[in-house]
């Protein structure tokens, strides 16, 4: 594929690939291009896939995928620049941390021009819900990233700005969320994007005080885990559709919600998906989980190749019922959450106590499980009724049954549970948490 082709691919007015077919083409030679050039240019790469035994060209298609080693975000700290191409300044490329669970960030590279591409992904996902151009979009999350690295890309927004008749509004995430409503009802943007978790809260501010005759077209909810109980408060609120998508700062886009079907679409063209299940790759197949393993077809200047997210997904259909040529998840678990290690050492997904909890419905608007040593854990609730004794002691038992070890539980009834200073809220917090997950 010439560069000229890519682009047609690449940019809006040509279309992304349309068919199945297209599609796969077009993931394999870049792939291709993506491991030769990883072979080339960075050493870290050079290296492990030297000791696999793999030079140029023997990666052609995604199956050979399964002979390149895996990648965790420790492996690329530690590597530091042998991890970054060699054929890029360092001082003109873009950075930003990850936000690291255990407040060890990874330093993540980015050219202006795989930014620019990483916008494409963006940009068809909203444009799939309905974006127009000339919407305003009112983002609320926590400020964005800045440093003098970022000024070309912000002189480059606003010239897309300008062309594009782009307006946005960040909103911090962190101000109360009444505040938050406010501002909105004053600037009444089309189109509202945040993290699930301040969604659900504006979703009951406006239920109790109005939007003034205000709603926006549509609600984009990221970042964190869209539960049934959050989706429902955002749409009691606002009255209009409520869509999740899944990205990260390593993959960019990588899934957003079919409209028709409720599964996600996987950015096929953008990043490969795999899963990892007690420690193997597992098979793809519907309803299968496992913890997923990215790898990145647009990043050259800092590959992510078998990269370990960390984060839980279920595999849905093959291709999505709707028609469109994506391979689907039926939902992403584990998005942003600390893994509880338990007192013999065993690590479990703490989705494993949230979903032994379901049977107590409506136990609170809102909870946190935090542990704090590895047999001690506290569970925070913002109740929405009365919690009796009986209630809570059964709650107690029931965590202690999920993970069959010695752990006390602690309840407690909060008023309100606090973003982190990312701005996210966190269902589940380990002090004893490792960076990377592992399930039982
Ligand atoms: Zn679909």
């Amino acid at each position: 594929m010439s560069s000229r082709k890519f682009f047609k691919e690449i940019f809006p007015g040509y279309g992304f690939p349309s068919t199945r077919e297209e599609l796969i083409g077009y993931r394999d030679y870049q792939l291709r291009r993506l491991i030769n050039y990883a072979i080339s240019n960075v050493p870290y790469y050079r290296r492990v896939l030297g000791e696999a035994g793999l030079t140029h060209d023997d990666v052609r298609t995604i199956s050979d995928l399964s002979r390149v080693p895996l990648t965790t975000k420790d492996d690329l700290r530690e590597a530091g620049l042998e991890a970054v191409s060699k054929r890029v300044v360092t001082s003109r490329v873009l950075e930003k941390f990850t936000t690291g669970t255990t407040g060890n960030p990874l330093l993540i590279r980015r050219t202006i021009r795989e930014q620019l591409i990483a916008g494409q992904f963006w940009r068809r996902c909203l444009r799939y819900y309905g974006h127009r151009p000339g919407d305003h979009l009112a983002v609320i999350s926590i400020y964005p990233f800045r440093s003098a690295a970022l000024e070309p890309v912000r002189g480059l927004r606003r010239f897309a700005k300008f062309i594009m008749h782009n307006r946005r509004t960040h909103l911090d995430c962190r101000q109360d969320p009444s505040d938050i409503l406010e501002t909105l009802k004053r600037i009444r943007p089309e189109i509202l994007i945040g993290y699930a978790g301040i969604l659900a809260l504006l979703g009951e501010e406006a239920c109790e005080k109005g939007t003034g005759g205000w709603s926006p077209r549509f609600i984009l909810s990221g970042s964190e885990t869209l539960s049934a109980s959050r989706r429902e408060r955002i749409q009691q609120g606002f009255g209009v559709p409520v869509y999740d998508y899944y990205s990260t700062y390593e993959g960019g886009i990588l899934a957003w919600e079919c409209r028709d079907t409720g599964f996600y679409h996987i950015a096929e063209d953008h990043i490969v998906a795999e899963t990892l299940s007690n420690g193997r790759l597992s098979e793809r197949s519907d309803r299968e989980q496992g913890e997923i393993i990215i790898t990145n077809l647009h990043n050259f200047c800092m590959p992510f190749v078998r990269y370990r997210l960390g984060d839980y997904i279920t595999w849905g259909p093959c291709t999505c019922p709707c028609g469109a040529p994506f391979s689907t998840l039926r939902g992403i678990e584990g998005r942003w959450m600390d893994h509880f290690i338990l007192p013999s050492g065993k690590r479990i997904h703490p989705m494993k106590i949230y979903t032994g909890l379901h049977e107590f419905k409506d136990i609170g608007l809102q909870v946190q499980f935090e542990q704090v040593t590895p047999d001690n854990i506290i569970l925070r609730i913002v109740p929405s009724g009365r919690l009796t004794e009986g209630m809570l002691d059964d709650i107690r038992r029931t965590i202690i049954e999920c993970l069959s070890e010695p752990v006390r539980v602690d309840v407690e009834i909060v008023e309100r549970i606090d973003p982190e200073p990312t701005g996210k809220y966190k269902i589940f917090k380990s002090r004893t948490a490792e960076d990377t997950a592992v399930t039982s």
